[in-house]
């Protein structure tokens, strides 16, 4: 990356910047790579269009940057259809995908003028009865997915199976019915399952249109498009690459989505902690950091997550760490047998990788914050925005 204008916020310089200026501890959106982000994909997936599911992270600046290229959004709470309606995003350009619903979640996304839902079973379908007018479904199928770092399928979907007989009752309700929808679950190991599952829907799609129970003209191919983090993933074309080619032999009239979430956030944000503290213990050195797993590095518990870890400090020996968060509890463990150089308070500590399922997860247990969130290069060569969210 070598644009005109272009700050690299992940860049140690601009990070001991940023710290100085904005404090510790801090998430650092790069909308720069955001775009890169969006566009590989975009070039992965031909004639996909992207809806970024906001639930990884759902913070204004990702929102507009990825507006401003033509993406598309996926909602699934009444928090993100206000986020989104706050910012302005046309409401044609966003689905609602939450499985489950209450009654008054359905009237609030109507009412932002969503009219794109997903149900997975018979009593959801029903509640759609007295929408029938506005509000189109897709319907969700599960395609279990053991491999994945979360099975989406397991607390989701209705059986292939059954997807016939779940849009007969949509038929049968007067309800619009506007295809199928998937979720092989996120960091997919492999992209086998979004083809077994693409093929299955061609099917459905193709039987469901035979008996007439609505246009079923789109496919939704959901999230789980893989980054790198400790371990390297394939790069995002070739992953793509049977995709593109299931995705080849469905008939002209159906329109495919997909709803990445990780892949264009997960690479786009670092984490800033700094040393409050240090003690040896057991001939280790442990460093306690003001982030932790409450904190930026929640993804360690919801998501499996393991990031990049480096001191900003190089050179020096390097003795084996421990990396700990602030809090009093014992399982606030960051890392344990880190190689660092020997640090004192106030030296800073990067986690790569954390865009996804971090912030968006942590809490504010024992009183240690949220880290700030500063976005840059939202317009190329902002060195810095930090908003209310
Ligand atoms: C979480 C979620 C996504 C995003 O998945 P990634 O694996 O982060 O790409 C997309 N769609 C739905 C319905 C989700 O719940």
């Amino acid at each position: 990356m070598s644009k005109a204008g272009f700050i690299d916020p992940f860049e140690p310089r601009e990070i001991r910047r940023l710290v100085a200026r904005y404090g510790s501890p801090l998430l650092v959106i790069d909308c720069e790579r955001i775009r890169v982000q969006y566009r590989r994909l975009q070039k992965a997936l031909p004639g996909v269009q992207l809806h970024y599911a906001l639930k990884p992270l759902p913070h204004p600046a990702v929102i507009r940057t990825l507006a401003a290229l033509g993406s598309s959004f996926d909602l699934a709470t009444t928090g993100e259809v206000r986020l989104v309606s706050r910012l302005g995003i046309e409401p044609q350009r966003c689905i609602h995908t939450h499985p489950i619903k209450r009654d008054q979640d359905i009237r609030n996304t109507l009412a932002a003028g969503v009219t794109t839902f997903v149900a997975d079973n018979p009593d959801e379908v029903r509640k759609f009865r007295p929408y029938r007018d506005r509000a189109e479904l897709l319907l969700r199928v599960s395609f279990r997915s053991p491999g994945a770092v979360s099975d989406l399928s397991r607390k989701f979907g209705c059986g292939p199976e059954r997807a016939l007989e779940l849009a007969r009752l949509a038929a049968k309700l007067g309800i619009s019915l506007r295809g199928f929808s998937f979720h092989v679950g996120s960091q997919a190991p492999d992209p086998l399952k979004h083809v077994e599952a693409i093929e299955a829907c061609a099917g459905l799609l193709a039987e469901a249109r035979r008996a007439k129970l609505g246009r079923c003209d789109t496919l939704d191919i959901g999230g789980g498009f893989p980054i790198d983090y400790l371990q390297r993933v394939p790069d995002i074309k070739r992953f793509c690459a049977p995709i593109r080619q299931a995705l080849a032999q469905l008939p002209a009239r159906v329109r495919v989505i997909a709803e990445p979430g990780r892949y264009i956030v997960g690479p786009a944000a670092i984490s800033v902690a700094t040393v409050m503290g240090r003690a040896e213990r057991g001939g280790l050195w442990w460093y306690y950091l003001d982030d932790g797993v409450y904190g930026s590095y929640s993804g360690q518990m919801y998501d499996h997550g393991h990031y990049p870890l480096e001191s900003l400090k190089q050179g020096g020996e390097r003795h084996a760490s421990v990396l700990a968060g602030p809090t009093c509890d014992s399982i606030d463990v960051i890392a344990e047998n880190v190689l660092l150089p020997k640090l004192k308070p106030g030296d800073l500590i990067v986690g790569r990788s954390t865009g996804a399922y971090t912030w968006a997860s942590a809490s504010e247990f024992n009183f240690f914050p949220k880290a700030t969130v500063v976005s840059v290069n939202e317009v190329l060569g902002d060195r810095g925005t930090v908003e209310e969210v």
